[in-house]
């Protein structure tokens, strides 16, 4: 099912996709672009709108979203634009059957049409071709391959708007055929409008968790609001729990794995090993922003700034040890190793340095 579009232009972007219609407008747009920056910014949603101002009847320019076109591309029926978005068709990743269609593919793959199938028609309404390809950095070499022949021979007018926060992970054939265009974090003040107009969600209905998750995002949206889905804010105050001593892995253990949240995985094993995997990213990412605070990177600059007094009387030693057992069951885990007695162990490492904690604080 297509995530329905949002009504609102990308916050943030604006000078950037006016950029990209400027040079739409005298021709000079390049046939390939991804649009890169930290996840959650607003990517996918910028190639979408960059897309609808092509598409417009007024464009290349902010789309009017009032004429045919622009209403088509708002219920996704617009003949001349693909979206290629996995998550959003309930896949993992990119697979190459969003590329080429291929008889042969096994039963769970993606069935709907390919690039491939798209590129082969001719532009129904005259104008523009636009393929919107979410999170590239998900396809598989076989995928990146494939894809490769539609960035060789691109039909006429056709746009290829590929989104990625990992594109360093693509084939050096791939990034050397495509044009980068940076897609910059927003200020606190854009992140807080756009999670305002989620104030209904759970999680993001009282002003100050709003600004609590805008911070811990760092001016990433979609960050914030994945992050208030996926049971991150209870989970960070297990993790600070644990290692204030407030709380004991034997209680943390039962709490952990009833916390509400979505943790995507084709079986409730597959979800176990998620919801296990996240708890160790997230303390990771916790102790790695306590060693940046005792390298002293300034607190608005971690994401993690508001909830590090935790850590302040730890040893860089201790610190390391600890992040070094976080890694090795981060690792374990992904290895289909048990969940449930990865997750005890990584809780008791973290109710390890409260002891260390305290007993340091107990120092004349
Ligand atoms: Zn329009």
């Amino acid at each position: 099912m297509m995530e329905p579009m949002s009504v609102h232009p990308p916050l943030g972007h604006g000078e950037v996709l006016q950029g990209l219609w400027d040079a739409a407008r005298s021709d000079r747009l390049p046939h390939a672009l991804i649009l890169r920056g930290p996840e959650g910014v607003g990517k996918y949603h910028a190639a979408r709108w960059l897309a609808l101002g092509l598409l417009c009847d007024a464009g290349p320019g902010e789309p009017c979203l009032t004429c045919g076109p622009c209403r088509r591309v708002q219920a996704d029926s617009h003949p001349d634009l693909f979206l290629v978005d996995p998550r959003a068709a309930g896949q993992d990743r990119m697979t190459i059957h969003f590329i080429v269609t291929r008889e042969n593919r096994p039963k769970s793959a993606y069935s709907g049409p390919s690039i491939e199938n798209f590129l082969r028609l001719r532009a129904d309404e005259g104008g523009w071709r636009i393929v919107c390809l979410r999170d590239v950095d998900s396809m598989n070499v076989n995928a990146q391959n494939a894809f490769l022949k539609a960035l060789e021979e691109p039909g006429k007018n056709t746009l290829l708007l590929l989104t990625s926060a990992r594109p360093d992970a693509l084939l050096e054939t791939i990034q050397s055929r495509t044009v980068s265009v940076d897609f910059a974090r927003l200020t606190q003040s854009d992140t807080l409008r756009i999670l305002e107009r989620d104030a209904d969600m759970p999680g993001l209905e009282e002003p100050s968790e709003r600004e609590m998750l805008a911070r811990w995002s760092l001016g990433a949206p979609g960050k914030a609001i994945k992050l208030a889905e996926s049971g991150g804010v209870p989970m960070r105050a297990l993790i600070v729990d644990l290692v204030a001593g407030r709380l004991v892995p034997e209680e943390a253990g039962p709490a952990f794995w009833e916390l509400d949240g979505e943790f995507p995985g084709k079986t409730p094993a597959a979800q176990r090993r998620t919801r296990a995997s996240a708890l160790m990213d997230l303390a990771l990412e916790w102790l790695l922003d306590g060693r940046r605070h005792a390298a002293r990177v300034p607190l608005e600059d971690l994401a993690h700034g508001g909830v590090l007094d935790q850590l302040t009387e730890i040893s860089a030693g201790e610190l390391e040890s600890c992040m070094d057992c976080l890694l090795q069951a981060r690792q374990d885990v992904s290895l289909n190793l048990s969940p449930e007695i990865l997750t005890e162990r990584v809780l008791r490492a973290l109710a390890d340095l409260s002891g260390r904690s305290s007993a340091a604080t107990r120092r004349p």
